[in-house]
């Protein structure tokens, strides 16, 4: 096979993968390889999947499916990367024959190595480890943005949420030593970067297993406010139960600690929590959301919700609707059910019909959007804060940032703007974003 000289990645669903993209591109620039947006370009074609939910493998299948019979693309290097690789494994070269590698999410770094293989011997190629061991080069990462960057702190997940197949795909938690962390911070911070988002499936239990490096979460964002440069820290995605005072106190008292905390709540009734394995009680996350309310009283709290549960009956979805208008999140993603290949919850019938699951999505839908119209509305004649990302691409004299509670605010500005704080006033806004003036 010919050395490939351009290659294309499509990124499917969250952060973590983004973040892995970067790492990949990184490796593939530097074996003189050009990233390509436009597939038919490409000698070098990999999918970064993602398996958390089946209409997102079930289009990568699709598309990978259609590649196989495509005469103009039979001479790419095909690639599967991502939670797909893992959850799949060699299955994937069985129903798609052409497709060259499959690499896991825990063997990225493996990424330039694999690719020599493939090209030297002309066989397909599998590397999918269940735990992570690997210190991977991100420092070496290509990142697209110049304001903001992704930072993994803990892979793996040991929670069994009974519907969630990323213990499976992703391996059990392992944590990344806080030196590396810090150097790789520092290291954004010199370049320019103002906010850093720290990565993991669980990123609040951080530390964890690793006691003797005597760090947890809350303590390494201590030390990442130390680092000069970095205006702002965000965190995703927690886990109820590890969210600890420590952490609340942590982001009242640090200047770079957003005050905004996905707190996922996926369902309002302690009998469907105990099926999804969430090992909290309503009553317990509740106490924390007061907690938290108490010690950083502007934070604002995002969450997820699954509704249509197996088993799940009208009065238990009306506990979950209760409990939605009970908190008022900010932002609020909410899924009906599908059950996910590997998982428990999958020798369960999926006995919720489709019209009652669409049925209970709408109406929790209805009501998160009364709070996010209440929400803007609220925030008019406000003064915000706004980290400017980047001009807004449809008009280029308006600048468009987020507030540190991770509202979307455009504003009129100029290119320079771009990577400053802002205070902005807010006097409007359009659909989820807001409209304001630079004061
Ligand atoms: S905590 Fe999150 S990543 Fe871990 S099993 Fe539960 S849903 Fe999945």
């Amino acid at each position: 096979m010919r050395q490939p000289k351009s290659f294309y990645i499509r990124t499917y669903g969250c952060q973590m993968n983004e973040l892995d993209t970067e790492v990949m591109v990184g490796q593939l620039e530097s074996r003189g390889m050009h990233r390509t947006e436009n597939e038919l370009d490409a000698d070098l074609l990999i999918f970064n999947t993602c398996s958390i939910r089946d209409l997102a493998e079930r289009k990568v299948m699709g598309k990978l499916g259609k590649l196989g019979c495509s005469p103009t693309r039979s001479q790419a290097v095909i690639g599967v990367t991502g939670c797909m690789a893992n959850a799949k494994k060699d299955a994937i070269f069985q129903k798609l024959p052409h497709v060259d590698f499959v690499l896991g999410t825990n063997n990225i770094h493996e990424l330039n190595q694999v690719l020599d293989d493939v090209l030297s011997t002309g066989k397909q190629t599998i590397r999918t480890d269940d735990t992570f061991e690997h210190e991977l080069d991100y420092l070496s990462a290509k990142r697209d943005d110049t304001v903001k960057a992704y930072v993994s702190i803990i892979r793996g997940c040991d929670k069994f949420c009974t519907y969630c197949v990323v213990p499976y795909t992703r391996g059990p938690e392992v944590s990344r030593p806080p030196e590396s962390i810090i150097e790789e911070c520092r290291h954004l911070a010199d370049k320019g970067y103002k906010e850093i988002t720290l990565l993991g499936q669980n990123v609040n239990s951080y530390g964890k297993d690793k006691p003797e490096w005597n760090c947890l979460f809350h303590d390494l964002l201590y030390q990442i406010d130390k680092i000069p440069g970095i205006e702002r820290v965000r965190f995703m995605t927690s886990h109820p139960v590890d969210i600890t005072r420590s952490l609340m106190e942590a982001i009242r008292d640090l200047k770079s600690a957003c005050e905004f905390v996905h707190f996922p709540l996926q369902a309002g009734s302690n009998r469907i929590l105990k099926k999804m394995h969430r090992i909290y009680t309503v009553e317990e996350y509740l106490e924390k959301v007061q907690m938290l309310r108490e010690i950083v009283p502007n934070v604002s709290l995002g969450t997820d919700i699954i509704v249509g549960f197996p088993t799940e009956t009208e009065e238990e979805f009306l506990e979950t609707y209760r409990m939605l208008k009970e908190i008022e999140y900010t932002v609020a993603f909410i899924f009906s059910y599908s059950p996910r290949k590997g998982t428990p919850a999958m020798r369960w019938s999926d006995d919720i019909p489709e019209k009652v699951k669409q049925d209970r999505l709408q109406r929790l839908l209805a009501l998160q959007e009364e709070f996010y119209a209440k929400h803007r509305q609220e925030m008019l004649g406000q003064t915000v804060e706004v980290l400017v990302e980047s001009l807004n691409f449809k008009d280029d004299t308006l600048i468009k940032g987020r507030t540190r509670c991770w509202k979307n605010v455009l504003f009129p500005g100029t290119p320079d703007l771009v990577g400053s704080l802002q205070q902005v006033k807010v006097h409007g806004y359009s659909h989820q974003t807001l409209l304001g003036n630079k004061i």
